[in-house]
């Protein structure tokens, strides 16, 4: 199976959530076995060379990738979530929406000071979202090894928030 055959299984939707989003569903990739057993391979051979502790994923469609993801790196893994949602101890990051503002959580214990960690989310657009989460880690003391993505938009530049803590990997671009 090609990249190009994983970028046509993932759908385009115009205009949602709201006018002049093109929204990337995942949904229709992860629906066929192939393609959805060719992405987590494909970014566990990238990665399988690597010393991991756990794999970040983050709320909610980076738990379906990050999950598999840890599953076959064979190490843990850690949720980030939206507030609210986890039941112990927890610290926030704050950040910037295009209108307002959002919040990320994750237990306090969850990651120790050397902890060797991914964090994986299904997109990054502008990359707010995954440098929250890289801040929680960051103040938990853990290590950030790499960012994984399975799609990136490129043109929106993402990477640049997060390519000075840690390599930036995408497996498809639009
Ligand atoms: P950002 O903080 O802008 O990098 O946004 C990343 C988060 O928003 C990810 O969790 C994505 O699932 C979601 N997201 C943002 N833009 C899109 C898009 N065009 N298509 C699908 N998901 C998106």
């Amino acid at each position: 199976m090609s990249l190009t055959d994983i970028k046509n299984s993932i759908r385009n939707v115009p205009d949602y959530p709201k006018p002049g989003i093109q929204f990337k569903d995942i949904t229709t990739a992860m629906k066929n076995p192939a393609v959805f057993k060719e992405i987590i391979d494909e970014m566990a051979a990238h990665f399988a060379e690597r010393e991991i502790d756990y794999v970040v994923g983050i709320d909610a469609r980076g738990f379906i990738f990050g999950a598999a993801l840890a599953y076959k790196l064979g190490c843990g893994f850690v949720p980030v979530r939206k507030p609210g949602k986890l039941p112990a101890d927890t610290i926030a990051e704050e950040y910037a929406l295009e209108y307002g503002t959002d919040k990320l959580e994750i237990h306090r214990d969850a990651l120790q000071k050397g902890d060797r960690v991914i964090i994986v989310d299904d997109l990054i657009a502008v990359g707010g979202t995954a440098r929250a989460a890289a801040n929680l880690v960051q103040r938990l003391g853990a290590e950030i090894a790499a960012f994984a993505f399975a799609v990136e938009l490129t043109d929106l530049h993402g990477r640049e928030k997060l390519q000075d803590i840690a390599e930036v990997y995408s497996l498809v671009q639009f």
